[in-house]
């Protein structure tokens, strides 16, 4: 059974699969459209509508929709709330899992299992969490997550070659991934090389994308329609108004993309008012969102600079909104790169069942050669004899039915990524009191395993805190109230008997899912200690509990 790729989108989701050819493909569900809005309606306590159904009935009952929950995700404290229950981000977006789980085994029949969800690359710790989350409460086994520009690349890099995954073209290019979505920004400069993807630098913005467009365009045509109707209400005073003007405002925005002008009629409070608009009135009444992208794409490439390099080759345009004319254009003007625009919305849901592929096969592979006695249980495939190797390629190939070259590109893929933020701990630092002490930095190539010793403050110090924290904003800064507390934990009852400056070792190690371990050992004790982890960011036990409680009974009641 294969991996499916899931792009969870800000506004818009796909999940896609490996087809017999060995080709991704996005799978088409009930609706009959390849992307299905991520948009909840909760209709009752015990039912909900997820896509293009919600999305209508958003102007009927504006109050029981959410959307845009991607940029809640990694809040702890954000709820839904509707029908007397509350929602975290991970269970509304769990629902939209399970949508897309549904439209999959309408168009390949196979139930969903196990999944690749994309994330942006600029995701922390805590969004990557409640995006594994998310995958746990729709009933997936999360095989891995993903960065959405690597997603993007890799389905680049499969199209590129018609099916010779990253085999031939090129020896070295350094690619820039440009992604505006419905909610989110992300710029990224990735290397493909020989069969290694390397994210070198990434910038985003998880507050800016196509609905800001869509925001200032409402706006704009609130105060034309006030101005025409001046006794009428302004239809942003009330939610159900303004959510139809939104609507018709993206509306308009698509209708930019494909001609110069177009007219918007608004009907609202009893009056109507046609207006006309026209792209250039579009573009400058959003051109300080556009160059919010332009600074932060300047600033990624500033950051691939310092890391060797000199010219970038190609500039993929991702995301729905980049189908704006103005994107192509300012990226030209502002750069002098041409931008290939290919599939936007639907090349990081390929990208993912791709890497599904690879993993699955990995696995397959490994698990091949382990029942065979020619693998350590858990132990690197590289470190399996060549020849045992080939044998398990071509067994596994063999079960696929797809020619073993393609099996070995797939597996010797290499993806390497970097860190988004910079992550450490809160160190008493003996000049200037608590200090944030950064272990990891941003743009770090993953995966990460950094260790740094620290000393205890006094003689006979029975307990050691440990608080992990995350950066925030764009520089590592010391001081505590600049960043973001993601754990606490504790080693307690040491034994007295050390002294001050006794050793305490502390390990962060991150995969390439980017979630982030930490341990912290007392060397001198020499004596297994135990380190209690409680994560006042993310969910607790007992929220996890409840939560799949409560949608365990909303699935039966559907059913
Ligand atoms: P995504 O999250 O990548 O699916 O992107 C969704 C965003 O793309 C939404 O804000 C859409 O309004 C926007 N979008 C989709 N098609 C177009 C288009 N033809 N012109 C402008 N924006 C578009």
């Amino acid at each position: 059974m294969g991996v499916y790729g899931i792009d969870l989108g800000t506004t818009n989701s796909a999940i896609a699969a490996i087809d017999a050819d060995g080709r991704p493909e996005v799978l088409v569900g009930l609706n009959g459209e390849p992307t299905v809005p991520s948009v909840v309606l909760f209709a009752s306590a015990n039912d909900h509508v997820v896509g293009e159904g919600a999305r209508r009935q958003a102007r009927l009952d504006p109050d029981h929709v959410c959307t845009l929950v991607k940029r809640r995700m990694g809040d702890a404290e954000w709820r839904f709330g509707a029908h007397g229950q509350l929602w975290s981000a991970p269970a509304v977006s769990s629902l939209i899992l399970k949508s897309l789980a549904a439209d999959a085994e309408f168009a390949g029949g196979e139930p969903v299992r196990r999944v690749v969800i994309t994330v942006p690359a600029y995701f922390g710790d805590e969004e990557r969490r409640a995006t594994m989350q998310a995958g746990t409460y729709a009933g997936f086994d999360v095989a891995g997550v993903l960065s959405e520009p690597i997603a993007a690349a890799l389905s680049y890099g499969f199209g590129r070659l018609d099916g010779g995954l990253l085999d031939t073209g090129p020896a070295r290019e350094t690619v820039l991934v440009y992604d505006l979505g419905g909610g989110t920004f992300d710029a990224t400069v990735i290397e493909l090389a020989d069969r290694r993807i390397s994210v070198l630098a990434v910038e985003g913005d998880h507050q800016l994308g196509g609905a800001d467009w869509d925001e200032r365009l409402a706006l704009h045509l609130s105060q034309k329609f006030c101005a025409a109707n001046p006794d009428a209400e302004d239809p942003l005073d009330d939610s159900v108004g303004s959510q139809l003007l939104v609507l018709a405002a993206e509306q308009a925005k698509h209708d930019l993309t494909a001609a110069e002008s177009t007219e918007v009629v608004i009907a609202h409070d009893g009056a109507r008012a046609i207006i006309e608009l026209t792209r250039t009135e579009l573009e400058t009444m959003t051109a300080s969102l556009m160059r919010r992208t332009l600074d932060l794409t300047k600033a990624v490439l500033a950051a691939a600079e310092q890391r060797g390099v000199r010219r970038v080759d190609r500039l993929l345009l991702v995301g729905g909104s980049s189908r704006m004319p103005m994107v192509a254009e300012q990226l030209h003007k502002e750069f002098g790169l041409a931008g290939e625009l290919r599939d936007p919305d639907l090349s990081v849901a390929r990208g993912a069942a791709l890497y599904g592929e690879k993993l699955e096969m990995e696995r397959l592979v490994a698990a091949d050669l382990v029942t065979r006695g020619r693998l350590r249980d858990h132990a690197d495939l590289t470190e399996a004899d060549p020849g045992d190797l080939e044998a398990a390629l071509e067994r596994v190939a063999d079960s696929f039915g797809q020619p073993v070259g393609l099996v070995r590109r797939m597996i010797e893929i290499q993806v390497d990524t970097v860190v988004s933020r910079g992550f450490g701990v809160l160190a008493l630092d003996p000049f200037s009191g608590l200090a944030a002490s950064w272990l990891v930095h941003r743009n770090q190539t993953l995966p990460i395993k950094v260790r740094r010793s620290y000393g205890t403050v006094r003689a006979d110090q029975d307990q050691i805190e440990l608080t992990i924290v995350e950066q925030q904003g764009q520089a590592a800064s010391t001081r505590p109230e600049d960043t973001k507390v993601l754990v606490e934990g504790r080693i307690r009852d040491i034994p007295p008997g050390y002294p001050e400056g006794s050793e305490v070792r502390v390990t962060f190690e991150m995969g390439f899912d980017g979630v982030l371990h930490v341990t912290a050992y007392h060397v001198d004790a020499d004596m297994p200690l135990t380190l209690s982890v409680q994560t006042g960011a993310t969910l607790s036990q007992a929220d996890v509990e409840r939560e799949l409680d409560q949608l365990q009974r909303t699935r039966r009641r559907n059913s």
